[in-house]
């Protein structure tokens, strides 16, 4: 029986050692959600990093894990602290990532960074290879993987090969600037088909192929060399009926949550407060810094609403071993600090932040208490927060204020859509928010809701594969 091997930087799963016993729990992430059906058909299985380096895992305990990785039908790439360092934090984190989101300036070129992402790709590859069986299809997955769906074709060009890139792809001038350009999209053309969250990440991508690999587009396949490239959009989904019945449920609860139990107790201290959300990963592409900037702004534009709204931002500590983010994260606390000195009252702060991450219920209390969503990064392959919100809306109320730059703009056109730099523009849409009647907020929420129900995470790997099954991956003879 055939199978699908998937391939991501991490396992969808986290390992916990604890004397002599380990013990794999699944995580409930998008991508693992969406991929479950295809992991768990037939022999299918995961390769990828279990989250602990060589240094971590006492050799003694060795077969433990790989057994515990068995169980889950995943395969781990062993990697030392020196490798994740070079692979990950290194030339994905600091070259590919900034990159890919149009932070040139961010960019580190590092030789040593480069030769080790080549060996632990070579590492990756080598155990998809191993694993490989006739008339299996493999997924490869993300920037840290980009070379390779091209060595497993070198040595299994019999077996179809899809990529899936979850950042944007840069238009050419910020493409080219790469010191290994060729090589990446060498790696990436490894395989049949290559998917993007929008058309406009895969135009990038081909313009970057037809001039830096000198080759014939037909349509959106590339003929390369002897093989048919096929590149096509893919928006991917989230896990629909996850976030609806919770927020479901979240209305019927009896027992509430601290957080659901604070945001009660201040609605009802001050009736006419409105919450306005944020979540994210800290990380520079989010907007973070100008969406308090704009939150600011909109307090000065409109001082009627002094007192009366309050921005709930979450932000999820993300790589703070990278400069960036630690500078980023004095910023953010900087930021705050000045914005709730400049407007506190006795009882009321204009930002409540919080620095963690939240669990799922949580982030369910957030959703369905706060009227107006605001998500404004400066880039974003898709932003799932987005779709997220829309979702958990139950009585389809809520305004999502969203930033033109996140691929998810692309489908959820009936939101307020803003330019993140446009400080002026954010704070009056804001204002257009907090006035809206509730009809229209409905009439828009509505369309979106049946849009992100009907793309769902499990679609969005359904059509990605079916695609990879019709590719014929052969150019066609010349006559
Ligand atoms: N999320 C989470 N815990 C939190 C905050 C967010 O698990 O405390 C999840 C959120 O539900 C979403 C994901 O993190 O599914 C963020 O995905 P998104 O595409 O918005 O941004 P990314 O972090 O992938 O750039």
């Amino acid at each position: 029986m055939s199978k699908t091997i998937i391939v991501s930087n991490r396992l969808p799963l986290s390992l916990n050692i604890n004397q002599n016993e380990v013990e794999a729990t699944p995580s409930v992430g998008g991508l693992a959600t969406g991929l479950k059906s295809v992991h768990a058909d037939g022999n299918g299985i995961w390769i990828g990093w279990s989250g602990l380096t060589e240094e971590e895992i006492n050799p003694s305990l060795a077969p433990n894990v790989e057994k515990a990785l068995e169980n889950q039908k995943c395969r781990s790439v062993s990697l030392s602290e020196k490798e994740v360092d070079g692979f990950y934090y290194g030339f994905s984190n600091r070259t590919l990532w900034p990159l890919f989101h149009y932070f040139t300036e961010y960019s580190e070129f590092n030789n040593e960074d480069w030769e080790t992402y080549k060996r632990v790709n070579q590492k990756f590859a080598d155990l998809v290879i191993e694993n490989i069986e006739d008339n299996d299809r493999v997924w490869v997955h993300d920037y840290q993987l980009l070379l390779v769906p091209q060595m497993v074709k070198e040595k299994r060009p019999d077996v179809k090969i899809g990529f899936f890139l979850h950042i944007p792809f840069p238009s050419y001038e910020v493409f080219r600037t790469l010191p290994w350009r060729e090589e990446i999209l060498q790696g990436m053309m490894g395989a049949d088909l290559i998917g993007f969250h929008t058309y406009d990440y895969e135009r990038h991508f081909l313009s970057s192929v037809q001039r830096l690999l000198i080759c014939d587009l037909d349509f959106n396949n590339v003929l390369y060399d002897t093989r048919n490239v096929k590149v096509d959009s893919f928006p991917m989904g989230i896990d629909f009926n996850k976030f609806h019945n919770a927020a479901i449920e979240h209305s019927k609860a009896k027992v509430k949550s601290e957080v659901q139990e604070s945001i009660d107790k201040h609605k009802l201290i001050k009736g006419d407060t409105q919450f306005i959300l944020s979540i994210d990963r800290l990380d520079y592409t989010k907007g973070i810094a100008q969406r308090i900037m704009a939150f600011e702004h909109f307090l000065e534009k409109y001082p009627e609403y002094l007192g009366k709204v309050r921005l709930v931002m979450l932000a999820v500590p993300s790589r703070s071993n990278v400069p960036q983010y630690q500078d980023l994260k004095n910023e953010i606390d900087q930021l705050v600090g000045r914005v709730n000195g400049k407007f506190s009252e006795v009882n009321w702060t204009p930002i409540w932040y919080f620095y963690r991450s939240m669990p799922f219920e949580n982030l369910i209390d957030l959703y369905c208490s706060c009227k107006i969503a605001l998500l404004t990064p400066v880039r974003d392959g898709m932003n799932l927060v987005a779709k997220e919100y829309i979702a958990s809306r139950v009585d389809n109320t809520g305004v999502l204020i969203l930033s033109e730059m996140a691929g998810a703009a692309k489908e959820l056109n009936e939101a307020l859509i803003i330019n993140p730099n446009n400080l002026d523009q954010i704070a009056d849409a804001i204002k257009t928010a907090l006035v809206m009647p509730e009809k229209d907020q409905i009439k828009g929420n509505i369309i979106m809701k049946d849009r992100v129900q009907r793309y769902n995470v499990e679609r969005w790997a359904n059509e990605f594969l079916v695609s990879l099954e019709d590719v014929v991956s052969k150019k066609p003879e010349t006559a």
